[in-house]
């Protein structure tokens, strides 16, 4: 068992999707696969859903999926040449209305909008924020502009406006009718696109458990916080999601470079006080996509993510398209190992004026305190819903939490909780046989020998979600 606290989230593409590949590369650390709903067809993703679980299954090592969803994405239309070449000074129109093939003059847009929400002085950024764009003039349905940096703009490239702003719908009709994809491949979790409000992961968390209503399936829900607006919205729409993701790519493009990596510090922090989980992502090991090494920065940016006290780390490109996917998983893995072993640990600052209106989360915060303490050996908890290894995880400690669980989409779900091993065990039987087979279980996988002070955590009776009001101390025999 990898003694790895931070997870690592990969994006399958055509780069992974060899069976061999993607099994080397969860041996290799790989907790959770993303499936990107940017590219292919709904049966493209059921079949890659099946490959994930195969893989999993003979590296004997439980995966999440992660569906992201495209959102809206707006982005100008096609070209006729496929791409031009924008130069600086001149003018170029983006035109709502337009038809045929975009030129050197101007294109169209798929997003019909755009006219109605920017206006004369804004700065709009395509492609990632390499071309920039300054409005002059909104006249009907197009939108003039200067070129203020060129360069090459190829078909359906994506496009922002600086300050955020535009007021695309969070979710599409595509949207919603991959929703109904993902949870019919069951997705653990689903990644919402562009949202600005709580009521935008409200609307899809909705969407999501209708769709999977006659399944009784109930996936996480993550969003993407790659907004401007969502900033102010944080801590409202992390209320009603299971996690965040820290998207910096498009994020970057709406708030400015250099105030992502203050952004990103908040971001976790809030989602771990507020117990979510979250995951930080894009370019993370960049240059990997087509070199063997990654930059010192790139090795620094992971390692700072993992001492802000991310969930996760992600790879996009590096695994779906580049040409290192598995050393890259196992790059990174090394530097998250490496960056644990450094990291100071604040937990008793985390108990001072703490209260609970809960028991469960009060059981196990005792836990976490006591074993801290005790400096035992690891802390267990037996769990159905997986909150109570959510809640431990939230804090700094430098012992394995193991969550045992008997349900396969708790296991899989707790796959993204920072410094959570999640185990799959039948805890039908009465609380003592339970106890003991856990403890057996721990041994039998080496993580536990003779003599170890173990906390684990239960309630009574068994499989009740959120009746964890139990704490034993043992020493095992
Ligand atoms: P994307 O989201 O890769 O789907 O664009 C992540 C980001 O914007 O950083
Ligand atoms: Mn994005």
């Amino acid at each position: 068992m990898p003694q790895r606290a931070t997870k690592i989230v990969a994006t399958l593409g055509p780069a992974s999707s060899d069976p061999d590949l993607l099994e080397a590369m969860i041996r290799a650390g790989v907790n959770v696969v993303r499936l990107n709903f940017s590219h292919g067809a709904a049966q493209d993703h059921i079949e890659r859903a099946r490959l994930v679980r195969e893989a999993s299954q003979r590296a004997g090592r439980e995966v999440a999926i992660m569906a992201d969803l495209q959102g809206p994405k707006i982005r100008v239309g096609k070209f006729a040449e496929g791409k031009v070449v924008l130069v600086p000074g001149e003018p170029f129109v983006l035109d709502a209305a337009r038809t045929e093939p975009g030129d050197e003059r101007g294109v169209g847009l798929d997003y019909k909008e755009l006219p109605r929400d920017v206006k004369p002085g804004d700065t709009l950024l395509l492609n990632d924020g390499l071309i920039v764009l300054a409005v002059d003039q909104v006249a009907g349905s197009a939108v003039h502009t200067t070129v203020r940096i060129g360069g090459e703009l190829s078909n359906n490239k994506g496009i922002n406006r600086q300050g955020g702003g535009l007021t695309a719908p969070a979710l599409t009709a595509k949207d919603m009718e991959d929703i109904r994809t993902a949870m019919d491949l069951q997705a653990d979790y689903v990644a919402v696109s562009f949202p600005k409000t709580a009521a935008d992961m409200e609307l899809a968390r909705r969407l999501c458990n209708e769709a999977a209503a006659s399944i009784g399936h109930k996936p996480g829900l993550i969003a993407k916080i790659e907004r401007a607006e969502a900033i102010p919205e944080l801590e409202n729409i992390l209320r009603v999601s299971d996690g965040i993701m820290v998207a910096r790519g498009d994020l970057a493009v709406e708030v400015g470079n250099a105030a992502v990596p203050g952004l990103q510090k908040r971001m976790i922090r809030l989602a771990r006080q507020m117990d979510k989980v979250v995951i930080t992502a894009t370019q993370m090991m960049e240059s990997m996509i087509v070199n063997p090494v990654p930059t010192r920065a790139e090795v620094s940016d992971v390692a700072n993510a993992v001492l802000d006290g991310t969930d996760a780390v992600m790879l996009s490109a590096e695994t779906a398209a580049g040409k290192y996917p598995l050393e890259t998983v196992r790059q990174m893995a090394a530097i998250c190992e490496e960056a644990e072993t450094t990291e100071y640990d604040p937990l008793e600052d985390d108990f001072i004026g703490q209260t609970f209106q809960r028991i469960d989360q009060a059981i196990a915060m005792g836990a976490l305190f006591v074993a801290h303490h005790l400096k035992a050996k690891a802390i267990v908890a037996l769990t159905d819903s997986g909150s109570t290894a959510l809640w431990m995880s939230r804090h700094n400690v430098m012992m394995p939490i193991f969550a045992v669980t008997s349900k396969l989409a708790t296991q899989r779900k707790m796959t993204l909780y920072r410094n959570v091993r999640p185990l799959l065990a039948d805890t039908s039987a009465d609380r003592d046989t339970a106890l003991a087979e856990a403890e057996a279980d721990l041994k039998k996988r080496g993580v536990m020998q003779s003599g170890d002070v173990y906390a684990i955590t239960v309630g009574e009776p068994m499989g009740t979600p959120g009746g964890t009001n139990t704490l034993k101390i043992c020493r095992a025999a």
